[in-house]
């Protein structure tokens, strides 16, 4: 059996891996731990991404749900709510999960990828080059990028930590006139707050922590999540937030999962949940590109329409995000993200006359094959199965003028939910 290995054990790699093991495939695990703490917020889709990933120490992690106060556009402050999640305990917690599934994990810095059409070489800092046939890209931003890509504005993110009493946990996010602060204060008085920035016309990097405190002391969000600590220099960690697409998704012998195949802007908060999406359905796309190379073409088109769309849609989640900040349209932060990635809609209006029928590469069992799906204008890569229906059969009928016989034939349930969406499409 070719011998599949996994670069990096983030949520990515480790969902990629359980996927593998469930499905019978041997697989092993090569990662470096994180070189910095940092604390995350996450969405309830985080966590029903973790759950379905089979993620379940990791998922444990996530704290219970606090308040986050949001200062967006001088619109007052409202409240909702997000997970606050440690990132340190997390890998961690993920590293058990794929123990207790009995998946080995190397733990190395992968230093080179020696890769032919044979299989691949990997260099690590420290003992014997492993090979495989089958190499899975999961090292998050830190993946080699090469070969040309999509890029949002270049962006800075500098988190910085510093320790007070324990207290109630909670998290803010506040618009600045030249990016925007995201800040969380955990149970045991950790205490993080994390600007976002432009890359370019920062203070030199020996500055950056008073910068910083400055910035904090500017802030009445600061002043009413934490104490006077907030307002003394911090131990700091700058990371690249740039949105970045990297153009190939796969080759014969590999496959890009994660943020080393699609990084969002944390401006979403998502980051989690798109690196779960385009790992949950990477099994399906291995294991056809090994065991059907008849199908490898679809396989791989399958996957990079996937990763490209799942893109495009954070994208421009983030784009109107930042359009609804109005304060400063001048200033280049606002102006070129309200604007990127292109000014279509986030989501397209139903248009009745551009349903169609097509043949379009699915997941179906464990691989994936063509099948007829229908696509929307909101849905260009097409629904095979609308709660176990076959949508293409449906609009068939409709063309041909045969709905009503097409919708006789399903139970009432079912023809309800039919005839539901036939009419959000515009069906009149
Ligand atoms: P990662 O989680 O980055 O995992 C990659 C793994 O590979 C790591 O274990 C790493 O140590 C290992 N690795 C890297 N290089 C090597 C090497 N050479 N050799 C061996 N191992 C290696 N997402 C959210 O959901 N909520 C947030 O609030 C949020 N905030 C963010 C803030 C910032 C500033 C940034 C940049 C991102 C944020 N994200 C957030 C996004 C989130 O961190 C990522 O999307 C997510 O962790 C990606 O998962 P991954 O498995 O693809 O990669």
């Amino acid at each position: 059996m070719t011998e599949i290995l996994i670069l990096g054990a983030g949520p990515a790699g480790a969902a990629v891996a359980l996927g593998l093991k469930r499905l019978g495939y041997g697989v092993r695990v090569v990662s470096e731990w994180r070189r910095f703490a940092a604390v995350e917020g996450v969405s309830q889709r985080v966590l029903d991404g973790l759950r379905q990933a089979g993620l379940k120490r990791a998922l444990a992690c996530a704290a219970a749900p606090s308040p986050r106060r949001v200062q967006w556009n001088g619109d007052g402050q409202s409240i909702n709510q997000e997970c606050l999640l440690d990132r340190p305990q997390f890998d961690a917690a993920i590293r058990e999960d794929l123990r207790d599934a009995g998946i080995e994990v190397v733990e190395a810095r992968v230093l080179r990828v020696e890769s032919t059409g044979d299989g691949h070489l990997i260099h690590l800092d420290q003992g014997e080059p492993l090979r495989a046939g089958f190499l899975v890209e999961a090292r998050g931003r830190s993946a080699p990028l090469a070969g040309g890509r999509l890029r949002g504005p270049e962006t800075l993110s500098l988190l910085n930590q510093w320790q007070e009493q324990p207290g109630q946990p909670g998290s803010a996010v506040e618009s600045l006139a030249d990016g925007w602060a995201w800040m969380a204060r955990l149970a045991d008085g950790r205490c993080y707050w994390q600007i976002t920035q432009d890359a370019g016309g920062l203070p030199p990097k020996e500055q950056l922590a008073d910068y910083c405190a400055q910035r904090r002391g500017e802030s009445a969000l600061v002043r009413e999540l934490f104490g006077e600590a907030a307002l003394q220099p911090a131990s700091l960690h700058a990371r690249s937030s740039t949105a970045i697409l990297f153009h190939e998704a796969s080759g014969p012998n590999w496959l890009r999962v994660g943020d080393a195949a699609m990084a969002v802007d944390p401006l979403s908060g998502n980051g989690i949940f798109q690196s779960l999406s385009s790992a949950l359905q990477a099994p399906a796309v291995i294991i056809t590109l090994l065991q059907r190379p008849e199908r490898a073409e679809l396989a791989r088109r399958f996957h990079q329409r996937r990763v490209e769309h799942l893109f495009l849609r954070f994208a421009r989640t983030g784009r109107d995000f930042y359009a609804l900040e109005q304060r400063w349209p001048e200033q280049p932060f606002w102006r070129d993200r309200r604007t990127w990635p292109d000014a279509e809609p986030m989501h397209a209006a139903a248009d009745f006359s551009q349903l169609r029928v097509e043949r379009a590469p699915v997941i179906h069992g464990d691989g994936i094959e063509e099948a007829e799906v229908v696509v929307t204008a909101d849905q260009p890569l097409g629904i095979w199965h609308l709660q176990g229906i076959e949508l293409a059969p449906i609009v068939r009928a409709l063309q041909r003028g045969e709905l009503t016989q097409a919708l006789a034939a399903l139970p009432e349930q079912p023809r309800r939910m039919v005839q539901g969406w036939l009419l959000a499409q515009g069906y009149r």
